[in-house]
């Protein structure tokens, strides 16, 4: 179902490289939720908006590829800071190519100021770009210290770098093939997120807060109580909250859990991601994705 949407236009044969779509679960639950992160709802059948775009969510997980790309190598806890320092230079990188692309106040002034400049934001933007992460490495430790380094310039907080630490190890156990109460409870214990609300509780009282201990946990529920890619997103995007950002943790799990993600979804976010955003995604998919 593409809502109002009648345009037609087929871009699959770069989604289907390698048999995959990896990492576009989370692209596409960004750019669906777009217009719902100013147009929130609580509709679990909101139509597909025309004018949904892709944000910063979406840039930021192609930059966070981008970093491991650069530097698949595992880190050591003694090195953080150096590997921090790395996904940061991207993270200004990627923000210097897409200004307008609906970056926080907060993330701009970081990206524009002095680069050794340690933001302590807890808000839940390193959870939103975690997902590459959770593709890229062997074990569940490396993807935890992956994901703090990650946040080391940007949300150098406990209660962000948990979210991105949740998120990176949420699709890590999902694409092991680990069921959902397995990845339910495992997540409980290690970060301490209380998972076993419903959706359409917590929806109830739910609004916009992009703080990430009120809004990277809902998301990961919204996947686990999803049955494909596409009930994921809508559980998410219906929360009526952060959206995007709702969207792009719950579509990024969501894809490594089930692998697959329908055609005519990809063909509507397709058209609104650019050539070089592609090229990105294409290359992080030869070679972590196969
Ligand atoms: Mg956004």
């Amino acid at each position: 179902m593409i809502g109002n949407c009648t345009e037609t236009v087929c871009s699959a044969d770069w989604y289907s490289v390698d048999g995959g779509a990896k990492m576009l679960g989370a692209i596409y639950g960004d750019i669906i939720g777009s217009y719902y992160e100013t147009h929130c709802t609580k509709n679990y059948d909101f139509e597909f908006q025309r004018d949904s775009s892709f944000t910063d969510d979406t840039v930021l997980t192609v930059a966070t590829a981008r970093a491991v790309l650069n530097n698949p190598e595992p880190v050591t806890r003694f090195k953080l800071r150096k590997r921090g320092f790395e996904y940061a230079a991207q993270y200004r990188q990627y923000y210097s190519y897409y200004p307008s692309a609906g970056f926080g106040i907060m993330f701009s002034e970081w990206a524009m100021g002095d680069v050794h400049k340690i933001n302590r934001s807890y808000g839940n933007g390193a959870a939103m770009r975690a997902v590459p992460i959770g593709y890229a490495y062997d074990t569940l430790e490396q993807t935890e210290l992956q994901a703090k380094a990650s946040c080391f310039y940007t949300h150098n907080n406990p209660e962000a770098v948990k979210a991105a630490q949740a998120v990176a190890s949420a699709v890590f156990l999902a694409r092991h093939g680990e069921n959902k109460e397995n990845i339910r409870v495992l997540l409980q214990k290690r970060f301490r997120y209380d998972l076993s609300r419903k959706t359409a509780d917590i929806k109830e009282h739910y609004e916009y807060n992009s703080r990430a201990s009120y809004s990277v946990p809902p998301a990961i529920i919204a996947f686990l109580e999803s049955d494909d890619y596409e009930s994921a997103i809508r559980k998410a995007v219906s929360l009526g909250g952060d959206a995007d950002t709702e969207a792009c943790i719950a579509g990024g799990i969501a894809e490594a859990y089930y692998g697959e993600i329908p055609k005519y979804i990809a063909d509507f976010c397709d058209r609104k991601l650019d050539g070089f955003l592609k090229a990105m995604v294409k290359e992080f998919q030869k070679r972590f994705c196969r």
